[in-house]
């Protein structure tokens, strides 16, 4: 069923703890947690608890979720203290983005100066 955990897939295993992360916030509806690659001072992970394989599916079977990850990404900001001097919010969609894991996250990214365009 859409959203149910795929036995397969490597964040429904951190949602459910069995895989370890480094988790620094939990909501009901989501978990944040460091990148084991970071790429940044500060750059977390947020994921919805419920599996679709990127933001825009997710968005489009339940907004409200959607909006939690991205409210938790504030969050996270704040928690990190990088509200206060910019970060940025990555959704890489499709492998020709640098997708490599089809469980919607997004990449929160701040601590240090950030380029545009991106790489
Ligand atoms: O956007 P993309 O799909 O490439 O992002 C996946 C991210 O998940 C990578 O930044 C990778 O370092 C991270 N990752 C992680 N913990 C794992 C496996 C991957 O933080 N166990």
């Amino acid at each position: 069923m859409a959203g149910e955990p795929q036995a397969d897939c490597l964040f429904c295993k951190i949602v459910s703890g069995e895989v370890p992360a480094t988790v620094i916030r939990e909501t009901d509806t989501t978990v944040a947690f460091r990148d084991i690659n970071p790429q940044a001072p500060t750059h977390v992970l947020v994921i919805p608890k419920v599996h679709y394989p990127d933001a825009v599916s997710l968005a489009a079977a339940e907004p409200r979720i959607a909006a939690d990850v991205l409210v938790e990404t504030g969050a996270v900001a704040a928690h990190e203290k990088i509200d206060g001097t910019g970060y940025r919010v990555v959704f890489n969609t499709g492998s020709g983005a640098g997708q490599t894991v089809f469980h919607t996250h997004a990449h929160v990214l701040g601590g240090r100066g950030l380029n545009w365009p991106p790489g």
